[in-house]
């Protein structure tokens, strides 16, 4: 509700729901920030994304403050969730996990997060949470935090990651389990992993522009974020394996959660509206300003306007990428600006050329950040 009253203000400018969802974020603050639950966290990370958008609309500190608190307070000792989770009262939303003792690996609280190596537990859950901590990384400088998200892209990208950026290998409590542990056929790969990974992704983006964290957010978008729903936007998947083996997908079995088919809605709806919104938000990851400079790391067809110095730019974007390895863009800025676009170059590109205006041009190609750099005045 939080990042809908942010997303509510930021497309119509109306405060209305905005300072709804303050009276709301200003609550939990009030709640977590001292006494009894000082050293709480969440279950399921995902309000310290939604408190870090508030901030950056509103720039209410506290917020931010708050988000980061939740981050720090997760895996240190005394650990809040683990006294919780022996309260009599408590209950896990999985039968697999009732009347056990708690599993801090799946929490995400084996450990404090900047000692965190490897992509653990709940995948949704993981990615959300290193998207957070990418965030604070940026928003306080915090070098520590950065090196952590950089082992845990690693842990995912070279060793916990379907070909296809599907995460999250487990049928059974949606997890990470071990290195290389990737069955192609009972695979869970829910499409939250991967909208949080393409999200986590752009955090790292925003962070260092460095296009290799643009290859495995293509990945993660074009094979299994776009696979989870249908040409029709009506019928969903809510898992994303390898292979599906249609008689074999039944009720009790490891199987059971593999639909052979896309489903028009699921019990647990968060598959769906979690990829319509980042349908609707694909221009955030396609393109980013940082002073005088574009970076472009995505190729779909459309019209960005983005913000070279100061000054409104618009890119078309032409091109029938993937199918053509041709891409055609138009600059147009409504006054004299200058400044550089940096094209990504993808890891699976092996030969490439540019021209300006008809005539060849030279590019000065940085592998180390996967980038083109071209400079170019209008
Ligand atoms: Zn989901």
């Amino acid at each position: 509700m939080i990042e809908a009253g942010v997303a509510h203000f930021q497309a119509t400018g109306k405060r209305t729901l905005l300072e709804i969802v303050c009276r709301i974020a200003d609550h939990i603050c009030q709640v977590f920030r001292s006494g009894e639950f000082s050293d709480a966290y969440p279950g399921h990370e995902e309000i310290e994304l939604a408190l870090i958008r508030l901030y950056e609309a509103t720039e209410n500190r506290s917020y931010l403050d708050m988000a980061k608190a939740f981050v720090d307070r997760r895996g240190v000792e005394p650990d809040y969730f683990q006294r919780e989770s022996n309260h009599p009262k408590w209950i896990s939303i999985f039968g697999e996990q009732r009347n056990a003792p708690a599993d801090l690996r799946y929490h995400q609280c084996h450990l404090p997060v900047r000692l965190q190596k490897d992509a653990e537990g709940h995948a949704v859950r993981a990615v959300y949470l290193y998207c957070a901590m990418a965030d604070l990384a940026r928003e306080y400088g915090d070098e520590e935090l950065q090196q952590a998200c950089e082992a845990l892209f690693q842990s995912i990208a070279q060793r916990r990651m379907y070909l296809t950026g599907a995460i999250g290998s487990s049928g059974i409590l949606e997890r990470f389990t071990c290195d290389y542990d990737l069955p192609r056929d009972r695979g869970y790969g829910e499409s939250c992993a991967s909208i949080g990974l393409t999200l986590f992704c752009r955090c790292m983006l925003r962070n260092t522009c460095d296009g290799k964290y643009a290859d495995v957010m293509e990945r993660a978008l074009m094979n299994t974020v776009t696979a989870g729903t249908a040409l029709s936007g009506e019928a969903f998947f809510y898992v994303n394996p390898l292979k599906v083996w249609p008689e074999n997908c039944l009720p009790g079995t490891s199987m059971e959660h593999v639909k052979p088919v896309r489903q028009r809605w699921f019990g647990c709806a968060c598959c769906p509206p979690n990829i319509a919104r980042t349908l609707a938000s694909l221009g955030e990851y396609a393109v980013m300003s940082r002073g005088d400079t574009v970076w472009v790391n995505l190729f779909p067809s459309a019209a960005f306007t983005v913000s070279i110095s100061g000054v409104p730019v618009q890119i078309q974007c032409q091109t029938q990428f993937p199918f053509s390895g041709e891409i055609t863009f138009s600059v147009r800025a409504e006054r004299p600006v200058q400044g550089s676009i940096a094209l990504r170059l993808p890891d699976y590109v092996s030969s490439y050329s540019l021209t300006v205006d008809g005539a060849p041009a030279s590019i000065q190609a940085d592998r180390r950040c996967s980038q083109i750099k071209n400079r170019v005045s209008r």
